[in-house]
């Protein structure tokens, strides 16, 4: 494999004649090109790009879908994959040389194997919907995260998707077993195994998972099911501080015979933005603490008398409130009790917006440095900017944090973001010191990429470049992005 500079984006090609043969490939009213019917696909999350492709195209099948892509190939027009468009690192963005291929008409459920414990969906199946096929065959697929309503699952894997579940059932990645993919240059690649073991050479499914779409088209994946939980505890923890917050996890995962399926760590300042701001948020607990995680267990096995999970929570609870790590405490009673405990922490990222200019990061370090991050960054930050204010929150199971920082109050909301290149350095080089990572779960994207070539070393990111050409040698699916 030679490992050769990656090709510039091509150059304007999207003539009338590429068009025509599109329209005649899948029809029209699958191909897009008036301003009103492209708008939707355009938009980016969180309105940090225009997107400008002058065509969207839709197809309905792999078929079809290689069809498009063998056509761009051939004219030498590069290619931007879109699946719910929720991504948050400008991934799906395409530009006014480019062809949008959006999955959204790739929606069938293929089969459901309740023995192999497996579903096969094609790329544009919504997340939620995978949930709920699997629940009404009983059992459980497990990735869950705020978009599940809106985002696809061709999206979901290639950004390697997180969420609340990667403590027990680990991410994206973990749960694919087979995928079918289209390749930059038309060709099917068709590794839909849904086998648990194979170990016959290269996992290729693992190049294209967190690809971002730059090695070509996921259109359809074989993925993983489990047992449904038939029981289920959720807690609200006031904990004095982080150190505290990971010593109540690790006396949980003792302590529930390792039923955690959910951590998540929350700053006293993001609550009160989500009170404040967002209808139907309650605070279960009285007083105030500056810190709280919820957390959640839940297990395939029936709760038996006095037996259940509720009773581990409470005894787990106790016990970490005699050990000064828990101050207050509030046990989910019912289902709906669990899910206004949820709501809080699905509320906190609405709750921020009001709050004015927020500076976002989506940084990991190992576990066990959660708090000492926190303490660097939060002196670093108070260093950096009188009443500036941190807001972190996230999966601390993971030693994911969404390390947000809110303006100072009354500053002017541009002249706080103009601070963004500063903040990120010292945030992004505390995380590198701690052996961490820039971008946990969101990808790399566009907003990250610069940022990818300083940190990655030299051998890994030629690495990475040499397969980018073994795969994709003009340089025509998804260019600038990620590298
Ligand atoms: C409110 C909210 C909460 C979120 N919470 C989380 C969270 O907890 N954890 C988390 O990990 N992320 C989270 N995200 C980010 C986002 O939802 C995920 O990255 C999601 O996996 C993206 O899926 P999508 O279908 O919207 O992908 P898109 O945004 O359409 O695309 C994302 C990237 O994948 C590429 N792509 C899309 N489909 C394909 C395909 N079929 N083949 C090849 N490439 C493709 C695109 O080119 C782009 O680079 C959140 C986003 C929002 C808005």
């Amino acid at each position: 494999m030679t490992v050769r500079p990656l090709a510039d984006p091509q150059p304007a090609g999207l003539s009338d004649g590429l068009i025509d043969r599109l329209v005649g490939l899948i029809g029209p009213s699958a191909v897009l090109t008036t301003a009103e019917d492209r708008v939707p696909y355009l938009k980016e999350w969180r309105g940090r790009y225009q997107g400008q492709a002058p065509v969207v195209v839709r197809p309905g099948s792999t078929a079809d879908l290689a069809a498009v892509v063998r056509v761009c190939a051939e004219a030498g027009v590069s290619m931007v994959p879109q699946g719910g468009n929720t991504g948050l690192v400008g991934g799906a963005v395409a530009g006014a040389d480019q062809v949008l291929i959006s999955t959204d008409r790739l929606t069938a459920v293929r089969s459901l194997d309740v023995v192999n414990n497996t579903i096969t969906v094609e790329a544009g199946v919504i997340l939620q919907s995978i949930q709920e096929a699997a629940d009404a065959a009983d059992r459980l697929f497990p990735l869950s995260l705020g978009a599940e309503g809106s985002c696809r699952i061709g999206g979901n894997l290639s950004t390697n998707a997180g969420g609340t579940g990667v403590l027990r059932y680990g991410n994206a990645r973990d749960l694919t077993l087979g995928l079918e993919v289209v390749l930059p240059d038309g060709r099917i690649w068709d590794g839909l195994r849904g086998l648990r073991k194979n170990n016959t050479g290269y996992d290729l499914k693992h190049l294209f998972i967190g690809a971002e779409g730059t090695l070509g088209i996921i259109t359809a994946a074989v993925l993983k099911l489990f047992p449904k939980p038939r029981d289920r505890a959720t807690a609200l923890a006031a904990v004095p501080d982080p150190d505290a917050a990971l010593a109540l996890l690790t006396r949980a995962q003792a302590g529930s015979g390792d039923a955690v399926t959910g951590c998540e760590l929350m700053c006293r300042q993001v609550i009160d933005f989500a009170l404040e701001h967002i209808d139907g948020v309650v605070d279960p607990l009285s007083g105030r603490s500056p810190w709280y995680v919820l957390i959640e267990f839940t297990s395939p096995a029936a709760p038996r008398q006095g037996a259940g999970l509720t009773s581990q929570m409470e005894t787990v609870l106790a016990a970490a409130f005699e050990a000064g790590e828990v101050t207050d405490a509030a046990i989910a009673a019912s289902d709906g009790q669990a899910r206004a405990l949820w709501f809080i922490r699905e509320a906190i990222v609405d709750g921020q917006r009001p709050e004015g200019g927020s500076i976002k990061h989506d940084i990991a370090v190992p576990v066990s440095a959660v708090p000492r991050f926190l303490t660097e960054a939060g002196a670093a930050m108070d260093a950096y900017m009188p009443g500036i204010r941190p807001v972190p929150f996230g999966h601390l199971g993971d030693g994911n944090l969404h390390y947000n920082i809110s303006q100072p109050v009354g500053m002017d909301r541009d002249a706080f973001l103009a601070h963004w290149d500063p903040v990120t350095r010292i945030i992004h080089d505390i995380t590198a010191g701690l052996g961490g990572t820039f971008s946990a779960e969101h990808g790399v994207g566009r907003s990250k990429r610069a940022e990818l070539a300083t940190t990655k070393a030299g051998v890994e990111l030629e690495l990475m470049r040499a397969v980018k050409t073994a795969i994709d040698p003009a340089g025509l699916m998804n260019p600038g992005k990620v590298l």
